[in-house]
């Protein structure tokens, strides 16, 4: 059976890597048939929020994913946040402690501190060993302890001794005996670390594969010593490469906007999002670019996980979503168009007058890349641009003329217009691509923007006389 999981931190925002985690194994999980997890890891109890927990669902539900098992929809094998299952890992530590493969730490913090500036100090990795941990372990300390209310954390004995992992995507990973020493598996305060939980949790989720940073590698060789101390068959792991900036660093704010929040902000589409978030690591066998998710599924397999860091191009992610906006129908687009109108229009306005809306986001869907640019793209039509200065002479004579057969005609049609412009520039000294410039300006205020036929349907009669009497 194949089941995987995404396993985030309630601690902020969905992030780029996050997400991207989260595709890849929901990717795998409904390309297998298999089943996607969600499980929710709140054990850093100063951090986590639950507040975040509501935002990571959301924000993975805006991408489209959507899991089988998880804290909001129940499951076989749960409960699906860590914090609710703290029982479970003590009796497991527990049973590591029976078998003298985990050992009780009665040392302070400041204590542990101080042997790890030791150890630096003297030039060692600040490797703990049961020695030099013991040590504090003493009637007294334990006296105190227990007058105090505290418990001892737990610490792991790190088996010294080579490690190898063969990934998924990396191929064969060694980790040289000594690259880790003991590390605590319980806190003081009963709480697990990460990497305790972590395996505890795949393990009885009975997880197949895990997919996930390669920011973790170091932690896979403490979680590979701990279901060899357990005897347990770890998942398969797959450690995908980091996402950098486009200035090959690592990727961060300073790049602009990395959470989908920010991306669903600016307005742009879920399906452009993962679209981008699938290539950053992953390519499609045919090399193919624009994807809907569904095709993503049909093509996705482990095999084409790349192995070099992944760039994070925001001008890509620009691309992508003007080219999945206008694949999208007219009233798809519309719907998607309407909360970055509503300067202009409530939604009700908006049902309303639908056709005129739809023609206004088709005069501009060629050119829209971030939604958010909307309104700025068709505001002259809700506002009269300022007065163009410059305006020669013989362009006012023309609109002159112009403004007298529009108010005379009372049929609105595209054709009829047009058969008007040619109309009143006959004879005069302008030219047609000088009036259709002048005329444009007038009307919007720019130089560029929808086709001018869009203009004159949209604006209608009443504005576009508006308009041009300024000039008269
Ligand atoms: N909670 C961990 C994180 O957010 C999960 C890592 C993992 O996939 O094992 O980084």
């Amino acid at each position: 059976m194949i089941r995987l999981r995404f396993a985030p931190s309630p601690t902020g925002y969905l992030h780029v890597g996050g997400a991207r985690t989260a595709l890849f194994n929901y990717l795998y999980a409904r390309k297998m048939n298999g089943s996607f997890i969600l499980r929710i890891e709140d054990t850093d109890i100063e951090r986590s929020e639950k507040q975040f927990e509501d935002g990571l669902i959301k924000a993975l539900k805006w991408l489209g994913l959507d899991w089988d098992e998880g804290p909001d929809v129940g499951g076989n094998y749960g409960p699906y946040r860590q914090s609710e299952r703290l029982q479970i890992y003590e009796q497991m530590a527990e049973k590591l402690l029976n078998e003298g493969k985990a050992y009780k730490v009665y040392a302070y913090p400041e204590e542990i501190e101080a042997l790890r500036e030791k150890l630096l100090a003297g030039g060692k990795p600040p490797h703990y060993t049961r020695e030099m941990l013991e040590i504090y372990t003493t009637a007294e300390r334990i006296r105190e302890y227990e007058e105090k209310g505290l418990k001892p954390a737990i610490y792991f004995s790190m088996p010294r001794k080579e490690y190898v992992l063969n990934d998924i995507v990396k191929g064969e990973v060694i980790f040289k005996e000594g690259t880790v020493g003991d590390f605590a598996i319980i806190r003081s305060n009963g709480i697990p670390i990460y990497n305790f939980a972590c395996v505890v949790d795949d393990h009885l989720m009975e997880i197949s594969h895990v997919i996930r940073g390669d920011d973790h590698l170091s932690n896979t060789v403490k979680q590979l010593a701990l279901y060899e101390a357990f005897g347990w068959t770890p998942p398969k792991f797959g450690h995908v490469s980091m996402i950098l900036g486009p200035d090959a660093k690592k990727l961060s704010k300073r790049h602009g906007a990395t959470s989908v929040e920010e991306f669903k902000e600016k307005g742009y589409l879920p399906e452009a999002v993962v679209n981008f978030l699938v290539l950053l690591g992953w390519s499609h066998p045919e090399g193919k670019e624009i994807m809907s998710i569904e095709e993503m599924i049909e093509a996705f397999s482990l095999d084409r996980l790349g192995k070099n860091p992944a760039i994070f191009d925001p001008t890509k992610l620009r691309w992508m979503n003007a080219e999945h906006f206008r694949k999208l129908d007219d009233d798809k687009a519309l719907e998607k168009a309407i909360p970055f109108l509503e300067k202009y229009a409530s939604f009700e306005e908006i049902k309303q007058n639908k056709e005129w809306f739809i023609r206004l986001i088709k005069s501009v869907k060629d050119r829209v890349e971030e939604l958010s640019e909307l309104p700025k793209m068709v505001e002259f039509f809700f506002e009269e641009p300022s007065l163009e200065r410059n305006v020669s002479s013989d362009i006012r004579v023309v609109f002159g003329k112009l403004v007298s057969e529009l108010e005379e005609t009372s049929d609105w049609d595209e054709k009829v217009i047009y058969s008007i412009f040619k109309k009143v520039l006959k004879g005069s000294k302008v030219k047609g691509k000088e009036f259709y410039m002048a005329l444009r300006k007038a009307l919007t205020g720019r130089e560029e923007g929808p086709e001018l036929i869009d203009i004159v349907y949209l604006l209608g009669k009443d504005k576009i006389i508006r308009r041009l009497k300024r000039y008269i």
